[in-house]
């Protein structure tokens, strides 16, 4: 990917996938600008962009359809400092932190880290909801290849097949990054 920052990788790569999605204000740009964000980032690259997806709101219904999608990253970030960038992102973009589940002009969550099991007040990875959420696996399913290596690839190909034919989700564009 081409970009002018320096990178400074100082301890050893992690690959990480993260959930972004945004139900509030111009929502395609929010997306478009988070991606940026994290990438402008000098221990974050962000290697690959799902498509995007269109969604009906799961658990508080009475809101707007949301975009969705994911990103793979390389970084060197901890886990927390990486979960920190992204809430650092979601308040530069503006969320609104009213209702849980409610609407937010920008939303992302840490997915999977290398496979890591953790369980903090802050952070618990794998993310916790993720086997069950259409609008996490499908975009994830994009792109995850089948050499991961900690197993992500298997978590997503179960999940979805626990779950059935997907429903709720609609090709919106594809991927907005690079
Ligand atoms: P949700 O994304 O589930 O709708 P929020 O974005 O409001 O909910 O997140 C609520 C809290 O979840 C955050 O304060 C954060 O500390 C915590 N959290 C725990 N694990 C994760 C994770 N893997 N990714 C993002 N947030 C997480
Ligand atoms: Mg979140």
């Amino acid at each position: 990917m081409k970009k002018d920052i320096t990178r400074n990788f100082t301890s050893e790569r992690s690959e990480a996938y993260i959930a972004l999605g945004a139900n509030l204000g111009r929502r395609e740009e929010t997306l478009r600008e988070a991606l940026r964000l994290l990438n402008e980032h000098t221990e974050i690259e962000v290697l690959r962009a799902s498509d995007v997806y269109e969604t009906d709101p799961v658990g508080y219904a009475d809101q707007p359809a949301f975009l969705n999608m994911a990103a793979a990253v390389a970084t060197s970030l901890k886990p927390q400092a990486l979960l920190g960038v992204l809430q650092e992102i979601e308040n530069r973009l503006g969320r609104v932190r009213d209702i849980r589940f409610g609407p937010r002009t920008a939303d992302l969550d840490l997915l999977w880290m290398d496979g890591l099991a953790i369980s903090t007040e802050e952070l618990t990875l794998p993310h916790p909801r993720m086997h069950e959420r259409f609008f996490v696996l499908v975009p994830l399913d994009d792109i995850v290849p089948q050499s991961e290596p900690s197993g992500l690839r298997a978590l997503i190909d179960d999940s979805l097949i626990e779950l059935g034919a997907a429903s709720g989700i609609r090709a919106f564009s594809g991927p907005l990054f690079p």
